[in-house]
């Protein structure tokens, strides 16, 4: 079996050399324990976090330990009552080809009718992740305006989309002329490409005739400091991700933003996801309804090759993905 392992801590913007391959024998299986064969692999963001030995909401991955994170796989071999061989499954697992794991440590995917891999982004954590931030912190109501950075990503993308099945106004930030092509297909009002506007707070004042009400933060930085500008009284700002700043070693300091946030009464508050279980449930049926109606789509950026983990999770700092980065290895 391979299992792809953290190889040294880096400071600033990883490479390849932070990992490394492994050849490993797994056990052989005891009573309720499974032999799980990897399917589909998610990359995230949150994972350079756990790259670095800084204390955080996860804890690090240990240097020679394998990376471990959200994994579909198939049960090929079982000791348990509860699973079978052939079932699909969900759970945190290492970068490896194969697991050995307990069953319970699993959650059986129920495909009918869905792809797979959607477990990993519109059905999963990126979706409820869009769901609870948007809706719980956002707050959005019909005929506001709602702008959205990292907008073609993971998260941004079901943003969006359920921004305007509440009737909002969406405007989504994102790198390139083609991913701003993607939002208007996926109804978004706007686009804006930070990469190429050479004045992004006119684009933004331009895009947003009457300012910006919820602004949900997928990436921090100068994309931010100019949208809370354009913020309007009693304005919502969920703080997702900062993926702009991931890889600085230092925080660079932005505008001081906090008076015109005071008077404005903006609220801002950051979330994890995972504090949110008790949402979950009606998120699911929610996500689920309008995957099924076909009035929240959804792409993925598949990687194929186990062995491109690395390389894949890599390129979601330079923007290689659309929608759900994720790897599909042999089954
Ligand atoms: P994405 O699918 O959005 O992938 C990352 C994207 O970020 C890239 O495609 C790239 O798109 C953009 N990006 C990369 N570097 C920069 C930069 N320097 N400035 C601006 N944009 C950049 O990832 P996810 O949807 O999975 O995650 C989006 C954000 O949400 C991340 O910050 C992540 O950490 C956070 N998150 C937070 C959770 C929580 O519980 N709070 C849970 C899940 C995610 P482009 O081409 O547009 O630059």
């Amino acid at each position: 079996v391979q299992q792809i392992v953290l190889a040294s801590r880096p400071h600033g913007t990883p490479d390849a050399s932070h990992f490394r391959v492994e050849e490993v024998t797994l056990p052989a299986l005891v009573e309720d324990e499974v032999r799980v064969k990897g399917w589909y692999y998610s990359v995230d963001p949150y994972m350079r976090g756990r790259m670095s030995d800084a204390k955080s909401y996860v804890p690090p991955y240990q240097i020679g330990a394998p990376i471990n994170g959200g994994v579909i796989g198939k049960v090929i071999e079982s000791r348990s009552e509860a699973l079978q061989a052939g079932d699909v499954v969900l759970g945190t697992l290492p970068w490896a080809t194969e697991a050995v794991v307990p069953a319970k440590a699993l959650r059986k995917l129920d495909v009918e009718g869905v792809p797979a891999h959607y477990y990993l982004g519109v059905l999963g954590m990126p979706g409820l992740t869009a769901y609870v931030g948007l809706m719980d912190i956002g707050q959005p109501k019909a005929g506001e305006t709602v702008v959205v950075s990292g907008a073609s990503g993971a998260v941004g993308l079901v943003v969006g989309q359920i921004a305007k099945i509440q009737g909002c106004r969406v405007v989504g930030i994102a790198g390139s002329d083609e991913k701003v092509r993607l939002l208007k297909d996926y109804g978004f009002d706007e686009g804006i490409n930070y990469k190429t506007t050479p004045d992004l707070n006119a684009a933004l004042k331009a895009a947003c005739p009457e300012g910006v009400d919820v602004y949900f933060d997928n990436v921090g930085g100068d994309i931010s400091d100019a949208v809370l500008q354009q913020i309007n009284t009693f304005g919502r700002v969920p703080l997702c991700g900062q993926i702009a700043l991931y890889n600085a070693d230092a925080v660079p300091m932005g505008p001081r933003l906090q008076p015109l946030l005071l008077k404005r009464s903006v609220l801002m508050q950051g979330f994890i996801v995972s504090n949110y279980q008790h949402r979950f449930p009606e998120a699911m049926q929610h996500l689920t309804g309008w995957v099924k109606e076909g009035r929240i789509q959804f792409t993925e950026t598949i990687v194929a090759g186990f062995e491109q983990l690395p390389t894949a999770f890599l390129g979601l700092f330079s923007g290689k993905n659309q929608g759900k980065m994720i790897v599909e290895a042999n089954v």
